[in-house]
């Protein structure tokens, strides 16, 4: 069954729908995306608009074609991203894509190709990208999905139209969650987890917002030097890393937000003062660096690393330095 359209991405899906149309549409786009706010939703639905075979109302949603796009199984359609064993997309996998798209398209129309995350190609793989988006062959659409385009070379961003999907409004996220899920908690689910509503389609609203209210409890007390880093790392390893770590970085968020707003200045973080008592005793860089350990991660969340001790790592650098410091006790 289809998802119903995001709101939050109605101005971007009637754009590409135009520029279809209007013949105008770009031989690449880069999605960036806020986490969890639908670029792998709007690659796919932009792959049905010119895939469809209900002209006039596409993307139909119904017909083969878009079937067989929500199934990542047209054969005008090339999915990539990350593979089993690997945190990185690799130069082979975008060496089979330019030779998919090179062929024939089989409906006589577009060939697409998709690649997410985007910013998890490796850099030989994003120089052998550069090739295809240099010369694209024939009526080709290529798909790049990013929540941190930054990490692509700016010689690939500058081929490509670049969407950027903003993180929705509470409201919205409650709304499209109640058509798309019915109806359920989903208030304390996007509390614990923030806005991203996209990652909580395959959950349970009740069960999301437990697994947030428990990920918050481990990380105050870890910050308060209560927890034990490697119980905590291994407990979080087992049990939905993937949810648990957007939650670290939700509340990561609300702390730079609230060290911000207390007057501390970005550009002079070595003497930002350290937040009162019963926040985090970190400072804003520290806050960053965190969250930038966090963010990478969850990009890579699908790769069997050893997440208990990756986790750990971060775990320790949240603790109060006497606790963080010592040998964790057995
Ligand atoms: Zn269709």
């Amino acid at each position: 069954m289809a998802l119903p359209t995001p709101p939050w991405t109605v101005g971007l899906t009637a754009a590409l729908s135009q520029a279809l149309s209007a013949g105008r549409l770009p031989h690449a786009l880069l999605i960036h995306e806020a986490p969890g706010s639908g670029g792998e939703w709007l690659a796919a639905w932009t792959a049905q608009l010119v895939l469809c075979q209900e002209r006039g109302q596409a993307p139909c949603g119904h017909c083969t074609a878009c079937r067989r796009v929500a199934a990542r199984q047209h054969p005008d359609l090339h999915w990539v991203s990350l593979e089993d064993e690997s945190r990185e997309i690799k130069i082979d996998q975008v060496r089979d894509l330019a030779a998919d798209l090179a062929l024939k398209s089989h409906g006589g129309g577009y060939k697409v190709g998709v690649i997410t995350p985007a910013d998890a190609l490796n850099r030989f793989a994003a120089n052998a990208l550069l090739k295809t988006l240099e010369e694209p062959p024939g009526t080709t659409l290529l798909v790049l999905v990013a929540t941190q385009p930054s990490r692509l070379p700016a010689t690939v961003r500058s081929r490509c139209q670049r969407l950027r999907i903003r993180a929705p409004q509470r409201a919205e996220s409650l709304a499209w969650l109640a058509a798309a899920k019915g109806e359920g908690d989903w208030n304390a689910a996007l509390d614990a987890l923030g806005e991203a509503p996209m990652l909580l389609i395959q959950g349970d609203a009740a069960e999301l917002a437990e697994i947030g209210a428990d990920s918050r409890r481990t990380l105050d007390a870890l910050s308060a030097g209560s927890a034990d880093p490697v119980t905590a790392a291994e407990r979080w390893a087992r049990a939905a890393p993937a949810v648990r770590l957007l939650c670290f970085e939700n509340w990561l968020t609300e702390r730079i937000r609230r060290a911000q707003g207390s007057g501390s200045q970005l550009t002079e973080v070595r003497s930002a003062p350290y937040l009162s008592a019963g926040d985090t005793f970190l400072n804003i860089r520290e806050l960053f660096g965190l969250m930038d350990g966090v963010r990478e991660m969850r990009a890579t969340i699908d790769a069997p690393l050893n997440k208990g001790l990756a986790l750990e790592v971060l775990f320790r650098q949240l603790m109060p330095a006497r606790a963080g410091a010592g040998e964790a006790h057995g």
